[in-house]
């Protein structure tokens, strides 16, 4: 019981600290800034998402075929998951992401009925059941939802990495919010991640891209909103097994910011932090290359790449809360114009996604 108390004290510590990053400069928050960070934190999501597909799971095998991947590169013919993607392919991660979005800018928001909407359009546009891409506990929740259960409960027992992969863009609705944003994380994560290990990892990324979409944002504030929203989070959904995201960001930052050389910190990341589906691994890990990057959006790419792993999920966590945080100026054009180039990436119509965005946030000013 006495970790519960520490827990919930850590929470209000981290608020004091975001809510004295943010205070007194909404002024600052111009209509112009969203759109810079709305469309930095799209198209990192897609960016690390891209970059990392080709990676292998051991970081061994990426390191010994690619060296570090400093550019976007084709699936090699004997990856386990995405063999066939050519290079600049996005996955299941900023497609599920985009999905949202398009379905929430509809529905004014974010809904339980629009979040199982968007899930089960992309799983079946996708070709779900026999996709290689489904991660366990969508399929699950998926399958449960179109045997008519209440989405509130169709994703009890889902544990894993998809509720943190797609849920960047609930954060980029609440500018400067973090408390919006895990309320609306939970939503967005109930049909088919509703176990309180999920609920936490999703609400860390929702909490951190939130925190980011403010301008005077510091990589410190979104480490610290991070582990705010894993903390809210937890205390949220089906009990379940699982260590705490919390811990996991804060190690992975503690690692991250060692003195050591950088393949050594990707080595220990991969070791004790972990890049497997597990949502405590991916988002600790996704929280360990944000840092080492400084929070730059193609430096973030390649260490996520390098790390190897569930490395587009990982990517598309931290280029998200990187993008955001940086805003889409500080992109090399070069990613933008190769994303746009790829046909299924052009079929979100990220532009207008961001235009939507921008719209929903205003209507709820
Ligand atoms: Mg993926």
């Amino acid at each position: 019981m006495s970790g519960h108390s520490i827990d919930h004290s850590f929470a209000l510590q981290s608020q004091k600290i975001i809510t004295h990053i943010t205070r007194g400069s909404a002024d600052s928050m111009t209509a112009e800034s969203y759109l810079n960070k709305i469309l930095g934190g799209l198209y990192g999501q897609a960016l690390g998402d891209a970059w990392g597909m080709p990676a292998y799971f051991d970081p061994d095998q990426t390191w010994e075929k690619f060296g570090w991947i400093e550019e976007f590169l084709p699936a090699p013919d004997d990856h386990e998951v995405h063999r066939g993607l050519p290079a600049g392919r996005i996955t299941d991660d900023s497609e599920q992401a985009f999905s949202l979005a398009r379905e929430y800018i509809a529905a004014g928001g974010v809904t339980l009925d629009a979040t199982v909407r968007a899930i089960v359009a992309w799983y079946d546009r996708t070709g779900g059941d026999e996709s290689r891409y489904v991660g366990p506990s969508t399929r699950r929740g998926v399958q449960a939802l179109k045997r008519g259960e209440d989405p509130r409960i169709a994703g009890r027992a889902g544990d894993t990495n998809g509720a943190a992969m797609r849920i960047s863009v609930v954060g980029l609705l609440h500018p400067g919010d973090p408390m919006g944003a895990i309320e609306d994380a939970i939503t967005s994560c109930l049909p088919t991640h509703g176990t309180n290990v999920a609920i936490s990892g999703g609400c860390a990324v929702a909490a951190a891209v939130a925190y980011a979409m403010h301008p005077n944002a510091t990589l410190d504030g979104v480490i610290a909103a991070g582990m705010m929203g894993a903390e809210i989070g937890r205390q949220h959904g089906t009990h379940w097994i699982g260590a705490s995201v919390t811990r996991k960001i804060e190690g992975a930052v503690a690692i991250a910011r060692k003195g050591t050389d950088e393949k050594a910190r990707l080595r220990e990341l991969y070791d004790v932090i972990g890049t497997s589906l597990a949502i405590t691994e991916t988002v600790g890990a996704a929280f360990g290359v944000l840092v080492m990057a400084n929070g730059d959006p193609k430096r973030t790419a390649i260490l996520s790449a390098a790390l190897s792993g569930d490395a587009d999920t990982v990517g598309a966590i931290a280029c998200a809360i990187a993008g955001t945080l940086r805003g889409i100026e500080a992109f090399d054009p070069a990613i933008p114009q190769t994303l746009d180039r790829d046909s299924v990436f052009a079929w979100y119509n990220v532009p207008q996604i961001a235009t939507g965005i921008q719209g929903l946030i205003d209507k709820n000013k």
